[in-house]
């Protein structure tokens, strides 16, 4: 005879209840100083680039090793470190008084953000208007109706003849790309659907006015921006060839809403992550397991190249820590530290905007707010190209957001047969570590204008904190 299970009593909860992010704050004036910090950060870091300098500055500030250097001291326990690949990647964190060897906590996150790239000849001279044009070709997922009509700045890398690298931006310049207006757009354009309302070749920005002296061919203007960039940069049209360009929203990072209780700004896709993580790394002084935290480029199309998250730096990384440990035995090492890594992929999830309700199985949809998401599976149209997480892996990670009692939600990106989405875990979890995804609500994901709750801010941080410091699987 099979033996009755024990009932639970009553008075236990028998339903899950999601909350709010503001009911579980142990105290507001944390999430308005993070909030601060937090827009200082965004308005500093338009790409990845300039991300990945940013972290790599405030590791360094704050004592953590670079690994590129030649012999750096042998690792002692809540030494902090990091490694940039190629200026546009960073992999960061502090030693655990755990053997490496015996898995680490990893918080993964993606530093690029959809954008405008610039065409590699970009400049160009309209004959008719005399006008100075800057020719572009986005990156990314974006709506390209978005783009138009919003101040936009130019940032990026410029490799000068010389030999030198030039950091481009923020230089005050700021470029915008007209639309149409509705007096004129009756026939050409107001019958286009909304995704073709503007199309790829016409993102076109307005880089100079033409000269009245001038006949209206392409030279004059072009020579006219081409030597505006010379007095500031020092470049030449060919060193424009050799450049990492692009057009990125001018405007700074602002509090949103009557109360201020959201943040809006570009690229908070995936940079919220970024931020969580790094202040978490420097706010971990002793873990137990090592701490690693890993920054992608190239999510945003499709993690390639050598610093997606397909890419080998990952286990080049790990294979420079376990060299610095000491140990010969480095594949058989490799295997055991990422079988048993425990891995939190963290990136934006789409938050329910209240006018498009019905693209959401509402109880399975991310409300902003309510803290961190936590998201089984990734994936569209039957979990294709899914990192689908294990009921072990839920598990482990709802105890450790119940035991710091952080608001967190369960998520998937809109109704089953609506569209969907994946970001870098599946890549991740390909390596044989536990790889579950977590995010942060965010409205208007890939606009110019991403707006996010400074309460879930807050739990990614106080979640990526426990994680680094005490999470064991
Ligand atoms: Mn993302
Ligand atoms: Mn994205």
């Amino acid at each position: 005879m099979v033996k009755p299970e024990v009932k639970r009593t009553v008075s236990e909860p028998h339903s899950w209840k999601r909350r709010w992010a503001r009911e579980r704050l142990d105290d507001p004036a944390l999430v308005d100083g993070l909030s601060e910090d937090y827009k200082v950060f965004l308005d500093r870091c338009r790409t990845e680039r300039e991300c990945a300098t940013y972290i790599a500055q405030a590791l360094h500030d704050s004592g953590f090793i670079d690994l590129a250097e030649k012999d750096p001291p042998p690792p002692a326990p809540g030494q902090g470190f990091y490694l940039v690949n190629r200026g546009s990647e960073i992999a960061f964190g502090r030693v655990g008084r755990s053997p490496l060897t015996s898995g680490t906590n990893l918080v993964a996150f993606h530093m690029d953000s959809p954008r405008l790239d610039l065409k590699p000849i970009p400049l160009d001279g309209d004959v008719d208007t005399g006008l100075g044009l800057v020719r572009t070709h986005y990156y990314g997922g974006i709506k390209k109706y978005h783009w138009v009509n919003i101040p936009l700045t130019l940032r990026g890398t410029i490799e000068r003849e010389d030999g030198r690298t030039i950091d481009v931006g923020p230089d005050g310049w700021t470029l915008i790309i007209p639309d149409l207006e509705p007096h004129l757009s009756h026939k050409v354009q107001d019958h286009r659907k909304l995704p073709e309302g503007i199309t790829g070749e016409e993102l076109v920005a307005l880089g100079a006015l033409g000269r009245g002296d001038e006949d209206c061919e392409r030279q004059p203007v072009v020579l006219d921006m081409l030597r505006a960039l010379n007095d500031r940069y020092g470049t030449t049209e060919e060193d424009l060839i050799c450049s990492d360009l692009c057009l990125v929203p001018q405007y700074p990072p602002r509090d949103v809403g009557l109360e201020r209780g959201m943040i809006g700004a570009y690229g908070q896709d995936d940079r919220v992550s970024a931020y969580s993580a790094m202040r978490a790394m420097l706010g971990s002084s002793d873990p137990e397991r090592w701490a690693l935290s890993i920054g992608f480029d190239k999510e945003e199309i499709g993690s390639e190249g050598a610093t997606g998250a397909r890419s080998f730096f990952l286990e080049s990384f790990y294979y420079k820590l376990i060299e610095w440990t000491g140990s010969r035995g480095m594949r058989r090492d490799l295997n055991s530290v990422l079988s048993r890594t425990f891995c939190i992929s963290s990136d934006v999830k789409a938050a329910v905007d209240p006018v498009f309700k019905g693209v959401h199985d509402i109880q399975n949809a991310a409300r902003s707010g309510s803290g961190i998401t936590i998201t089984k599976y990734t994936g569209s149209g039957g979990k294709s190209d899914a990192n689908d997480a294990s009921a072990e892996m839920v598990f482990k990670l709802r105890s450790h957001l119940n035991s710091l009692k952080i608001a967190w939600q369960m998520q998937e990106t809109g109704k089953v047969d609506e569209g969907g989405g994946g970001t870098v875990a599946r890549f991740l979890s390909s390596r044989n570590m536990d790889v579950i995804d977590v995010g942060i609500p965010v409205f208007s994901m890939h606009s110019k204008f991403e707006v996010i709750s400074k309460a879930d801010l807050y739990m990614a941080f106080k979640a990526f904190s426990g994680f680094f410091t005490a999470f064991r699987p």
